[in-house]
């Protein structure tokens, strides 16, 4: 099999691959290790030995290209570099999809895959970049305005009682009269820009409060309503940040419904959405301040559960599971009755693995395996064993 086919054992000659790219030891079965270059060598070594490592790693990814007769862009290219590193989960799992039911990726594919991507992950990231940034100038347009106004209006109250002072020390002189009115019309004009300083302070409000809204519709799957991929990763690392303070557990689930592209084809895209938003909120059901749940994209959703055992985890998981199996729906628009609807799902124990990201792979590929072993079931993932 060649570096750009796909299968469950796959996975195995992948995080071989990725090993000897990154250096890691490779299992012992495998051929030993190229001798230690002589000590005089030292620097020369480890720059020959790196580069050993990219040629391997180029060569890695000319080859799946070839294998997919995919042209050399810098997209394709840094689509098989994700796709062969791993580094992406989200591209990775793309790829593996198409390649396990397609065998092979076309341009048009690889094309698609990388604009779905993009759209899901640039414009999250790029949008909270800009409103942080908003944010904080508008903060600090909010302080000065406040000051502005404050002293507006302590500048007119002086100039009020100056004018009332010299009115009563000098009445009826001419010069005196004059200065008066020019005053006069000096706290006209500070109550003007007073008057316009507050309007502006009500603006830069609104425009907090609407920018706040952005927020969180960025973080927000519009389908669901439930959070999005994006706002999950953040609670992801919130989680395991606080699961660790408070010396608690953390499992992360990985559901996905099965064989959904039977519903869309039977009833629609409409009903498919329908469906979704069941699932969705069949899920959100189980979630409070110690459960999070989040549509990761397309069918598929994610859990995270602290303070739970990975058996107390899967067992929520799979309550939800057979609560969903033992319902009977109907397409809202033709009153058709709907076959069965069914998840699969993949737990892993977060502190299990070296980064909660790894975790997140490893439910995946439970959830996976409990695919390929017959669906509407839930497998624990143990250590990289999955059961
Ligand atoms: P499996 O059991 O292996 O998961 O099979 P599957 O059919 O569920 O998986 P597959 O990945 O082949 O198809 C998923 C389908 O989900 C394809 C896609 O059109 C559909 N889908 C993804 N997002 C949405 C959505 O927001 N609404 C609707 N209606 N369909 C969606
Ligand atoms: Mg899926
Ligand atoms: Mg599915």
């Amino acid at each position: 099999m060649s570096a750009a086919q796909a299968s469950p054992d796959g996975i195995g000659g992948k995080l071989a691959k990725l090993g000897r790219i990154f250096g890691m030891a490779e299992p012992s079965s495998d051929p030993a290790p190229p001798p230690e270059p002589a000590p005089r060598e030292g620097g020369n070594g480890r720059l020959r030995r790196e580069a050993e490592r990219r040629k391997t790693l180029y060569e890695d990814i000319g080859s799946f290209l070839f294998a997919h007769d995919l042209d050399i862009t810098p997209l394709n290219f840094g689509l098989a570099l994700d796709y062969i590193t791993g580094n992406d989960l989200a591209i990775e799992k793309a790829v593996r999809a198409i390649l396990t039911e397609k065998g092979k990726l076309t341009n048009g594919v690889a094309e698609k895959i990388i604009a779905e991507q993009r759209a899901e992950e640039l414009t999250p990231d790029a949008l909270h970049t800009m409103l942080d940034k908003l944010e904080s100038n508008l903060d600090e347009l909010t302080g000065i305005a406040d000051q502005s106004t404050s002293s507006a209006k302590d500048f007119g109250a002086a100039l009020q009682k100056q004018a009332a002072e010299l009115t009563r020390d000098a009445p009826g002189s001419d010069k005196i009269s004059s200065i008066v009115s020019l005053t006069r019309s000096m706290i006209e004009k500070t109550r003007e820009v007073e008057h316009r300083m507050r309007e502006g302070q009500k603006q830069t409000r609104l425009l907090q409060k609407n920018l706040e809204n952005a927020r969180k519709a960025a973080e927000q799957d519009h389908l669901t309503g439930l959070p999005n991929r994006r706002a999950f990763e953040a609670t992801l690392h919130d989680e395991a940040t606080l699961a660790r303070q408070n010396d608690e557990g953390l499992c992360v689930a990985f559901c996905d419904i099965d064989h959904f592209k039977n519903v869309n084809d039977s009833h629609g895209h409409d009903a498919g959405d329908r469906v979704l938003k069941f699932v969705a909120g069949l899920l959100a059901k189980i979630s409070d301040d110690k459960c999070h749940v989040a549509r990761h994209g397309g069918e598929e959703f994610v859990m995270l559960f602290r303070g739970a055992s990975i058996a107390e985890a899967a067992k929520i998981v799979d309550d939800a599971r057979a609560d969903m199996a033992e319902r009977n729906l109907v397409d809202r628009k033709t009153g058709e009755r709907m076959n069965q609807v069914t998840f699969s799902g993949g737990v892993a124990d977060v502190f299990a693995y070296p980064e909660p990201r790894d975790a997140l792979k490893a439910a995946d590929r439970a959830l996976y395996l409990a695919k390929e072993h017959g669906r509407n079931r839930v497998y624990i993932a143990r250590e990289g064993v999955e059961e």
